[in-house]
């Protein structure tokens, strides 16, 4: 969780990792799982929805299914408007997708009033409070200026929350370093040449 919003936590979890495009929530589970470090489940939430999952599968695959299709709608809208200032954070596909789970959480409210979190209905949690952070980053974007990894191909989102510089890396360990490493072989390699480039006898 390196994003700074779970919102962003959220798009990132398709991410590229050796070059290759990794997709970190498979499944329900992976879901409900990311859901705790992400701060928009508890412990006791994530093993009420793994019962709840494990009895009700198919229910529990619809809100896997939802979750990555909020996730793709997010994502083409974050692709298309960080980095092009004016644009505002909306589209129909991410607009379609928040109203229905809008529209879930309803049912779930139900839920929570009468106690009863064995139903299916319970399923939608993470859906749920996966879609309340993604329409408050999108809806109040105010003061929270997104960033974009320069790691080539990672494109990873976060807050820029950093006064003077503007933030490059989605995290130093990984892409920083690695462009780090990158731009020291770099230098190494041009001082090599410009070394056996020398006239003889000029080094003495
Ligand atoms: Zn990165």
């Amino acid at each position: 969780m390196l994003a700074g919003d779970p919102a962003l936590d959220f798009v990132n979890t398709l991410h590229w990792r050796d070059d290759c495009e990794v997709d970190f929530l498979p499944d329900y589970r992976a879901l409900v799982e990311w859901s705790v470090p992400a701060a928009l489940l508890s412990a006791g939430e994530c093993q009420t929805l793994l019962d709840c999952a494990s009895a009700s599968p198919d229910k529990a695959d619809e809100a896997h299914r939802q979750a990555i299709m909020l996730r793709t709608a997010w994502r083409n809208t974050l692709d298309n408007v960080v980095g092009n200032p004016g644009r505002r954070m909306e589209s129909d596909d991410l607009r379609r997708e928040l109203v229905q789970i809008f529209a879930i959480s309803e049912r779930l409210m139900q839920v929570e009033q009468d106690g009863n979190h064995k139903t299916a209905d319970f399923l939608a949690l993470p859906l749920v409070r996966i879609g309340i952070a993604v329409a408050s980053l999108a809806m109040i974007p105010a003061g929270r200026r997104i960033g974009r990894c320069e790691g080539d191909p990672c494109g990873g989102y976060f807050i820029d929350s950093s006064r003077t510089k503007p933030r490059r890396w989605c995290s130093m360990d990984s892409c920083g370093n690695r462009a780090k490493v990158r731009g020291h072989r770099a230098r190494l390699k041009s001082a090599a040449q410009a070394f056996t480039c020398e006239p003889a006898g000029k080094a003495s």
